[in-house]
């Protein structure tokens, strides 16, 4: 069975055992929130957003582009994360210190000049992630590369409840099922083949 697994608490402190989640789910889940179902139950691969991830290869040069307009330095890639209490799991591409002050940054390639929900979330997850693996970063950065824009990610009180809450759901959708949602977006999903429609 895909994904890892490991002991959760929930709020009134007792123990159960069930699935972490990878991260980039999270993200998927704006797209339909029946994805995250599809994927874990069927052990289908995560497709690729190949117009949203920037290629590996590119990814060095796109980082160092934003380090030019945060003025910031690398201080660590690829780090394995996860947490239990979370239910969640992922690797944190790269943390970045400005300032002084230590920061997640993810680099995307969209065609967007508006910041997007779906990777606020997902950054959102990662800074939480790393803040329980013992990095202490303030936030989260994203940079988008066509529009040379920096997002600022904070983890305030009421993002990081919305957050916890899409995580429960998810793993309330893995235990439980998730029925077909009708709509647009069906028409462009990678995973309709795999949906009841
Ligand atoms: S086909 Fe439609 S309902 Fe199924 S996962 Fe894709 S967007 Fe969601």
């Amino acid at each position: 069975m895909k994904g890892v697994f490991g002991y959760m608490e929930n709020t009134r402190g007792q123990r159960y055992y069930r699935r972490l989640i990878p991260v980039t789910l999270i993200k998927e889940f704006f797209f339909c929130p029946r994805i995250p179902y599809i994927v874990l139950s069927t052990n289908y691969p995560q497709m690729p957003f190949e117009y949203v991830e920037i290629a590996k290869e590119l990814e060095d040069e796109v980082i160092r582009e934003a380090l030019e307009i945060i003025g910031g330095e690398i201080v660590a890639r690829k780090i394995e994360v996860s947490s239990h209490r979370l239910g969640l799991y992922g690797i944190i591409d790269c943390i970045v210190k400005v300032g002084g002050m230590l920061y997640v940054l993810e680099v995307k390639d969209v065609p967007h000049e508006n910041l997007m929900i779906s990777h606020k979330f997902q950054t959102l997850a990662y800074v939480l992630l790393a803040k329980e693996t013992g990095i202490n970063v303030r936030g989260g950065m994203i940079y988008y590369k066509r529009a040379r824009k920096i997002f600022h990610i904070k983890p305030s009180k009421d993002s990081v409840k919305t957050l916890l809450r899409i995580i429960e759901y998810i793993h309330k959708s893995i235990k439980l099922g998730m029925p077909t949602i009708y709509g647009k977006k069906c028409a462009t999903c990678s995973y309709r083949h795999l949906c009841d429609r």
